[in-house]
């Protein structure tokens, strides 16, 4: 019997490898060129025409310098540079990956549509993985209310991975619906939408995520967003929750030269803002963070946004933000009523030189164990390996993951050592850890 199904899991895997093709996109290339390596595509949308579930679309390093006549959809005031509406498969995604080694640059200073949102990659389609490029550059030319995005999510399934949307002045990511995507290893820094209403780019979120009714399960992992206008993360108007997992944020809500422009949290993680009940999910989902660090921000590093429930809140570290942890929440009957945070879950967060640690909760009406604040444990900085916050942006991992150096873990002897609760994660020694880094694990130096 193993053996049949060793045969039948060889013959698929082997089949699988027969059918898939793969293409190529170049700079310099054309859409009229069959997409091989030695003839490659101009554009992933041309690629797109050619592919099937399970190919792969190898995208040659090089800085490509994007025109509106490459526009591929228009609709209303959207205008989507590149528009994927091709589906993959479960087990045979539809793959555009950087060619192994290289890294491609789309660069979109020169699409400014009058009068339209820049959309430079819009995500129709499932199962789609996409991998290992940079978008910078995305414009702004609408002057009222209005937003443009380096990626806007409706599919399920799909996988975003080691992408950079950086020095524009578009959200980086953004998910209106779809479920089950995973947003894994990107990073989103320096966007700044400059140019509509006042100028303090209160729209620009290096993550955007606003799911509607029925779309669940998105993830975050890994994530970095930092110098964006706005917030780091963002979850307005959700209506199903969503996971931060191992995310980071820092100096959002500022230009890169610490000016003063939006909002300024580094996970914003709910509200309505003042929309009435009737109008809300029932129920109000609870949103996961979970070993994230936020850093410096102008705001809240963790903040509940007037949220109208409680979020789970597991072994966070948050440093140096204006308030660590602001759990401010709102009725549901009465629109102007903020109150205290109540429902959350906190466990083993670590905060250390906020302007203020703990704001804006209902200690009686929330479930806290074992952080910092609930152990009257004060960090120093003798409790880490480094404070220096210039490894925050150091380069990534090979494998794409985030960089592994000093910043806030626990030096050997750290009173935050093994004074977490269990909540299900692996630890090393005899219980976790308070904040996001376990000493000895996966993080160690
Ligand atoms: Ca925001
Ligand atoms: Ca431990």
């Amino acid at each position: 019997m193993i053996k049949k199904l060793l045969f039948t899991s060889i013959f698929i895997i082997q089949c699988t490898f027969a059918f898939s093709a793969t293409y190529y996109v170049a700079v310099n290339a054309s859409d009229n060129n069959p997409g091989t390596k030695a003839k490659p595509f101009a554009t992933i949308q041309k690629a797109q025409a050619a592919i099937s579930p399970g190919d792969t679309v190898y995208i040659r390093g090089g800085n490509y310098r994007m025109s509106e006549a490459q526009i591929a959809h228009k609709q209303g005031i959207y205008a989507s540079v590149t528009y994927l509406d091709k589906s993959g498969k479960p087990g045979a995604y539809l793959n555009y990956f950087a060619f192994p080694g290289e890294k491609p640059v789309f660069d979109y200073a020169d699409v400014k549509p009058a009068d339209q949102r820049v959309i430079a990659f819009m995500q129709m389609g499932s199962y789609i993985h996409l991998k290992g490029f940079d978008v910078i550059g995305v414009q702004v030319t609408i002057k009222g209310h209005t937003q443009s995005e380096c990626f806007e999510n409706h599919g399920d399934n799909n996988i975003y991975e080691q992408l950079s949307m950086h020095d524009g002045m578009a959200i980086g990511f953004y998910l209106l619906s779809g479920s089950n995507n995973l947003i894994l290893n990107c990073d989103a820094y320096r966007n700044w939408d400059y140019f509509s209403e006042t100028g303090r780019g209160g729209n620009t979120d290096g993550f955007g995520c606003h799911p509607r009714p029925g779309s669940k399960n998105n993830v975050f992992r890994g994530c970095r967003a930092w110098f964006n206008s706005d917030d780091g993360y963002d979850l307005i108007n959700s209506f199903e929750a969503t996971t931060f997992d191992h995310c980071w944020a820092m100096y959002n809500g500022f230009g890169s030269d610490f000016k003063s422009l939006g909002d300024g949290n580094g996970f914003k993680a709910g509200g309505y803002a003042r929309r009435p009940a009737s109008e809300l999910p029932n129920p109000i989902p609870q949103n996961t963070i979970e070993f994230c660090l936020a850093v410096h921000n102008k705001a809240s590093g963790f903040y509940a946004n007037h949220h109208v429930n409680g979020n789970i809140w597991y072994n966070n570290t948050a440093y140096r933000n204006s308030n660590n942890f602001n759990m401010l929440n709102r009725l549901l009957d009465d629109v102007k009523a903020d109150v205290p945070g109540y429902a959350h879950k906190l466990r083993n967060n670590l905060g250390y030189k906020g302007g203020k640690e703990l704001t804006e909760i209902d200690k009686a009406k929330c479930d806290l164990a074992n952080n910092y604040f609930d152990l009257n444990l004060d960090a120093t900085d003798d409790d880490f390996i480094s404070t220096d916050e210039a490894l925050l942006t150091a380069p990534r991992q090979k494998d794409g993951s985030l960089p592994d150096n000093g910043f806030m873990k626990l030096k050997p002897g750290s009173k935050f050592i093994d004074k977490g609760v269990d909540i299900g994660f692996k630890y090393v020694g005899k219980a976790p850890d308070l904040g996001c880094f376990e000493a000895g694990g996966k993080y160690a130096y």
